[in-house]
């Protein structure tokens, strides 16, 4: 995976914009995220002063995630921003978190490297529960067929039958496929 990093040390002090593609490779190094695809673009908005750096990350484009009720894949549009504010130290040797949204950067450094604050900024905009969308007037938008199986696995438990049915088997196909 290429990291998200921005070299500011031959920057003047103005206004830049930075546009990154954030794909399958990001969210693979990022397994929590349980974003099986997705295609985002990161446009960083790099305000640039004499001590500080002032960031506006805008993120949108679309992931899939799964359906915590039917294991189908369903697509999440994600359109957000966030600041980051990047002050310059002469002291400190590391980075340390001021607070959520502002860091230290030792005056030697020269790039930034946003890839894990990008990671954290789209953790927090992904939902909690993770299902199908309702439509207006339908009880649930999941994949019927789906349902299908699943009850019918469920049924095929319950009846304390063990062999596995072959629909599992297409269904695994599907998934891989997705
Ligand atoms: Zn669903």
């Amino acid at each position: 995976m290429e990291r998200i990093k921005v070299a500011f040390s031959g920057l003047k002090n103005k206004e830049y914009d930075f546009s990154f593609n954030i794909g399958d490779k990001f969210f693979e190094h990022y397994p929590a995220l349980a974003i099986q695809k997705g295609d985002l673009t990161l446009n960083a908005h790099l305000d640039k002063r004499e001590n500080a750096l002032y960031f506006t990350l805008i993120i949108n484009g679309n992931v899939y995630l799964q359906c915590d009720r039917c294991l189908d894949f369903f697509k999440y549009q994600l359109d957000f921003d966030k600041l980051l504010y990047i002050k310059r130290s002469e002291s400190v040797q590391e980075i340390v978190e001021e607070s959520d949204d502002v860091l230290l950067l030792p005056s030697d450094w020269h790039e930034i490297d946003l890839t894990q604050y990008v990671y954290e900024f789209i953790m927090l905009e992904l939902p909690i529960k993770r299902v199908h969308e309702m439509g207006v007037g339908e009880d649930i938008a999941c994949n019927n067929n789906i349902m299908e199986i699943l009850k019918n696995q469920n049924q095929s438990v319950e009846n304390g039958k063990e062999e596995i049915d072959p629909r599992w088997e297409a269904l695994k196909k599907l998934k891989d496929k997705i």
